[in-house]
Formats: structure tokens, C-alpha cells, sequence
């Protein structure tokens, strides 16, 4: 507690009017009310036709055109939450939810977040909170040897781990840091020369070249390099390209990986790309954005193999490990890179833990200066479950995506579109990318199920993610069923069924 202050008689200002604040005993009252509608939620959210079927503009129109004037009362606004506002939701929370990669959230993520707005804390630097600095740098730590990663990316030594909002910003970063490092660190400030170059798969992210755009490296020096028929990609290819590009004068700087793509969860050979990056002096990344959480598991720790010659690597426990929108985890080797590239110290900021060199300001390690207390839903996650925990509910969904890929491979109307990948399948029914597009359309307007679709090998799939967080047996059991019966009940497939190459993989 703060000592008294005496106060010397000066004239003051004239006394508060009412308040429009809401009053802290009805703040808990209305808190009380509002959890208990999210518990009614998540007992009720699979009833609920996963994809949202309010029809553009339904959710405006609903809403008055105008502010309201006077405040209006709490229940009014909840009310509205289900009346307006739920039937614009697509069920992200659902255990029938299967399309992208989840977003799954969980109980102790959700208070974090809730405890997180209930601090305020804007974390910008050490000294703006510390515990926001601190936690976050621990619980990184933490996850370094959770996950299997090398000890590099550990805060102790040159490198270590931030929390980012998306793997969209960490690949953005990543790149910064290669550009700058590539350049002296001249880029940032006197512009690209327009020589330099990266390269990732034709099946990456399309993070990869939004991040060039935003670099100013520009996305005709991206390089899409070619994939093996299991969609991974190819380091001889890689390697043949980073020598073309240096005899015709270009500066090869940035590589990004992918560990499980997002159309079919291939993973890139990181051993192989790795040596070719460090012979060359280039920058790797590697984007581990959903398959990263299963390396809490020791069977899956294969998917982190190579990553000792990584410049830097993010994964999303946003994704798949329990813990709410948003929260990217990046490490780096060597944070010099990424803060030379990043940091601006105006006059403002300047403080005496940050000039001491004892502390680490975040606000050096990604594109905003502010940013909220994310680690607080990680850490709660972390502890409520244990590494034990994680561990079962990977195990589970891992095991539920392997039976329903052997459910298609047994049925002679369906194939795998790719092998399964983690608790990825990518399937289609044999007949031709309309009966697909069409089968895709009435499963998702029927609303017991959310799938979404990829182009693997230039055919139409469907991608089935088991990852939401309360997904079990039946729902993938019903899913399954649901599938073979909008198949029967569709149009005729045309006579020449047709199915998948055997190889020659492209995008
Ligand atoms: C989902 C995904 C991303 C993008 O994730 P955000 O966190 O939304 O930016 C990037 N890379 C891969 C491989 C992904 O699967």
C-alpha cells in the first residue's frame, strides 16, 4: 500500500457529477453473468449449424444505424449477444468443427484472457509491467524444452522467444531480420536495392508472400520452389536456385520451411534445407504454425529434426494447443538480428532498466509498440493441463484423424487426396473435382459438420482437422456418416471415375 499523501491547499477542481461507469458490484454481478453464458455455450455449441447461414448484411441490418445516446442496461446488451450476435457466429468452439486448422480455445485460456483485459496491462516494455516481460519469457522457455526445441532459441543465450499475435507476423519479423542481417542492417533504413531474394515451397503459406510485399522485398523475389510427390520440398531444387540467383547477382537471404502445410500438413525436410541455408549464409525459418504442438509428444518430436540450424521458428498455440486467438510463440537464435532490425528508441521510452541492458523490452521484438499480456492464457493452460495433459489430448486427435483416414482408404467411393498428417486428412471422393465442390457445398449447408477444401496435386480436396478441443469419437464417427450419405444422396458421379495421380505433385 502507498503511503498517505498530504494534500496542500490549492483550489480544486469542481466536484465529480455522476457516473457512467459501471460500478464494481455490478461489474461483478454482470461477470458473473457472462461466464455463466459462456459455460451455457460450450454445454450447448454443438447444437448449433457450425458454419454461420446469416446472409451478407443480416447482422447490419439487425443493428440500430445510429450510436445509442443514452447507455443502456447490461442484460439489454447480453440479450442482443444472442438474438443478433449468435446467429452470425460460425462455431469455431464446436466439436464438429473440422475445416482450416482449429482455433481451439479452453476454461483456463479463457480466464487468462479474461484476467489479462482485467489487468490492462499494456507490456510494452520491462518497466511497464514486468511480470507481463518476465512470464512470457519463462513460459517460452518453458515450451523450448516442451516442444524438443534446441536450447538455442532459450532465453539464456543469444537468442529466445516472444509472443506474436499470428505465425503471419513471426514470419514477417523473421524476414525483417534476415533482410537486415543481409544488408549490415542498411535496409531498414535506406531502402531494398531490389537484389535480394527468398524462397519457400509452392506450397507454403500465403503469410510467405504478404510478408514480401510488406518488406518491400517485393513478391516477384519470392521463390516458389517445387515439391516431391508427398508435397515437401525439394532441397535440390532449392540449392539449384539460390546458385542461379547468385550468378546472376541477386543476394539470397531468406529461407522459410514449412512443418506442416496448411493444404495437406507436408513437412518440409528442415535437416537438408538447413545445411544448404547455413552453406550459404541465408536466413532460415521454419513455420511450424499447427503440426508444432504435437512435438509435446516425444513420437512427433521427428517434426523439430534439423531445427539446430534455424535462424528462427514459430508455432501457434492458438491452433492446436487449447489456448485462445491469438497467440503465436517465436523463437530466434540470435535476437540481435531481430532487434537491430526492429528497434527505434525515442526520447519518450528511455528508462533506466532499459539502459541498464538487464532487461528485455518486447516492443523490440515484432511491428507494434503495445502489446497485452498474451502469456497469462499460456500459462494457464500450461499449468492446468501439464505437459501430461497436452500430451493425452494431441494423442487423441492424432488417433481420431488416423481412424477416419482409415474409414476412406477402406471405402472403394473415396481416397486419400494425401497421407494424413498428423490430424490432417485431405480426401475426395473419386469422380471428379465438381462432384467434390458439390459434395463440400451440401455437407457444410446441412451444418452437422464444418469442412473446408484444399488443391492438392491440382484436384479438389476436403480437409478434415480434427483439433477443436472437445471433438471425440462420436463426433468423428458422425462426421464420417454424414459424409457417405450426402455422397449417396448427390448427383450420379460422371462414368470415368477419376482419381488422383499417383505422382508428379504441383500446386
Ligand atoms: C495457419 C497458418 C499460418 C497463418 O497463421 P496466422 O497465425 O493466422 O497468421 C501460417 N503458416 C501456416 C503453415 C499455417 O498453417
Amino acid at each position: 500500500m502507498l503511503p498517505p499523501v498530504r494534500l496542500r491547499m490549492s483550489p480544486m477542481p469542481p466536484p465529480d457529477g455522476p457516473s457512467f461507469h459501471m460500478s464494481p458490484d455490478d461489474f461483478r454481478r454482470w461477470g458473473h453473468a457472462l461466464v455463466d453464458w459462456i459455460a451455457d455455450y460450450q454445454a450447448r455449441v454443438e447444437d448449433f449449424p457450425v458454419q454461420s447461414r446469416v446472409r451478407p448484411g443480416d447482422i447490419r441490418a439487425a443493428l440500430p444505424p445510429a450510436a445509442p445516446a443514452h447507455g443502456e442496461p447490461f442484460d439489454a446488451i447480453l440479450a442482443d449477444v444472442e438474438r443478433i450476435i449468435l446467429p452470425g457466429v460460425t462455431h469455431w468452439q464446436s466439436p464438429r468443427f473440422f475445416a482450416f486448422f482449429p482455433a481451439n480455445a479452453s476454461g483456463p485460456s479463457i480466464l487468462g484472457e479474461l484476467l489479462s483485459a482485467g489487468l490492462g496491462v499494456q507490456g510494452m516494455l520491462w518497466v511497464t509491467s514486468p511480470a507481463c516481460t518476465e512470464l512470457e519469457t519463462h513460459v517460452l522457455d518453458w515450451l523450448v524444452d516442451m516442444l524438443g526445441l534446441p536450447a538455442r532459441f532459450r532465453s539464456d543465450g543469444p537468442g529466445g522467444g516472444v509472443i506474436q499475435d499470428t505465425a503471419s507476423s513471426a514470419t514477417l519479423c523473421a524476414l525483417l531480420a534476415a533482410r537486415e542481417r543481409s544488408t549490415g542492417f542498411r535496409a531498414g533504413a535506406e531502402g531494398c536495392d531490389g537484389r535480394l531474394v527468398a524462397y519457400t515451397s509452392t506450397q507454403a503459406h500465403s503469410s510467405v508472400e504478404k510478408a514480401m510485399r510488406v518488406a518491400g522485398m517485393g513478391a516477384h523475389n519470392l521463390r516458389l520452389v517445387e515439391v516431391d510427390d508427398d508435397l515437401r520440398m525439394r532441397p535440390d531444387r532449392l540449392a539449384e536456385r539460390i546458385a542461379a540467383d547468385r550468378a546472376a547477382g541477386r543476394v539470397p537471404c531468406f529461407v522459410c520451411a514449412t512443418v506442416g502445410t496448411t493444404s495437406s500438413g507436408a513437412v518440409d525436410p528442415v535437416p537438408a534445407i538447413g545445411r544448404i541455408c547455413r552453406a550459404e549464409d541465408v536466413w532460415l525459418h521454419v513455420d511450424a504454425a499447427m503440426a508444432g504442438t504435437a512435438a509435446v509428444c516425444p513420437e512427433h518430436r521427428w517434426l523439430h529434426a534439423g531445427l539446430e540450424n534455424a535462424d528462427s521458428y514459430c508455432f501457434n498455440p492458438h491452433k492446436w494447443m487449447f489456448t485462445n486467438f491469438d497467440c503465436d510463440c517465436f523463437y530466434v537464435a540470435d535476437r540481435a538480428a531481430l532487434v537491430g532490425a526492429l528497434s527505434v528508441l525515442p526520447e519518450y521510452l528511455r528508462n533506466q532498466a532499459t539502459e541498464s541492458g538487464a532487461v528485455i523490452d518486447y516492443r523490440d521484438w515484432h511491428i507494434p509498440l503495445g502489446r497485452r499480456f498474451r502469456a497469462l492464457k499460456l500459462w494457464f493452460v500450461i499449468r492446468h493441463y501439464g505437459v501430461e495433459g497436452l500430451r493425452h489430448h494431441i494423442r487423441r486427435h492424432v488417433a481420431l484423424a488416423e481412424t477416419f483416414a482409415g474409414w476412406v482408404a477402406a471405402d472403394p467411393r473415396f481416397e486419400l487426396a494425401a497421407p494424413r498428417a498428423l490430424n490432417l486428412v485431405c480426401f475426395r471422393a473419386r469422380g471428379g473435382d465438381a462432384v467434390n465442390a458439390e459434395l463440400l457445398a451440401r455437407l457444410n449447408a446441412g451444418g452437422r459438420l464444418y469442412l473446408s477444401h484444399a488443391r492438392i496435386r491440382d484436384r479438389h480436396a476436403l480437409r478434415l482437422c480434427v483439433g477443436q478441443t472437445h471433438t471425440e469419437a462420436r463426433h468423428v464417427a458422425a462426421a464420417w456418416a454424414e459424409i457417405q450419405a450426402a455422397l449417396d444422396a448427390g448427383p450420379e458421379p460422371p462414368a470415368s471415375a477419376d482419381t488422383m495421380p499417383s505422382e508428379g505433385a504441383s500446386r
